[in-house]
């Protein structure tokens, strides 16, 4: 089953030359994972992934998270990515299919909001999960959009955990595992003392 859901993660890589798992792990737990990856690529943007059926379901959110209701932030949808990649941050190296550098922005458990599997609220495209992570708290919706196939929203629910007056990107911006930032993960970091 996994197998087949990570089909299109597959293709796209070369194992020999990421060190991106290539997702062999099929694992279940009580409570479900998110990871909010950023990744400076071509371009920068956050990968909102949640875990559903032994992957990680993946959204690409090129102005990331936010915690007032009111920014609604384009999500695409991207290919499921294997569960360990909610445990990579680093270097994707020139010549592989997302290179650049990678952090866990953020990463923690969540619930399901709705009466229903994952799986068919996002056939359905309304999704409601309640993030447990270090910096994200609460309720967070995506709504698919009519834009295009992949093209959903992603945002804030209203309740007791959103804050209108903050740019959480801006004020958290290192890996809650590393502590380094998306610059700092680098290659061509300058030598610190
Ligand atoms: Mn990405």
């Amino acid at each position: 089953m996994t197998k087949n859901l990570l089909k299109t993660y597959r293709t796209k890589r070369k194992f020999s030359k990421t060190t991106e798992p290539k997702g062999t792990v099929d694992k279940k737990h009580d409570e479900p994972i998110f990871v909010i990856h950023e990744h400076k690529a071509r371009s920068l943007h956050y990968d909102l992934r949640l875990e559903d059926e032994g992957v990680l379901k993946s959204w690409a959110i090129p102005k990331g998270p936010s915690t007032d209701p009111h920014e609604k932030h384009l999500a695409i949808m991207t290919e499921n990515h294997p569960y360990e990649y909610a445990d990579f941050e680093g270097i994707i190296e020139e010549g592989n299919y997302g290179a650049g550098n990678v952090i866990i922005w953020d990463r923690g458990t969540f619930r399901n909001l709705k009466d229903r599997p994952l799986k068919d609220c996002i056939k359905e495209g309304t999704v409601a999960v309640w993030l447990n992570g270090k910096k994200l708290h609460g309720g967070y919706a995506l709504v698919r959009t009519h834009f295009s196939k992949n093209s959903w929203l992603f945002f804030k629910m209203k309740d007791a955990e959103a804050e209108v007056d903050h740019n959480i990107l801006k004020e958290m911006p290192k890996s809650v595992i590393s502590g380094k930032t998306v610059e700092e993960i680098g290659p061509k970091k300058k030598a610190r003392r």
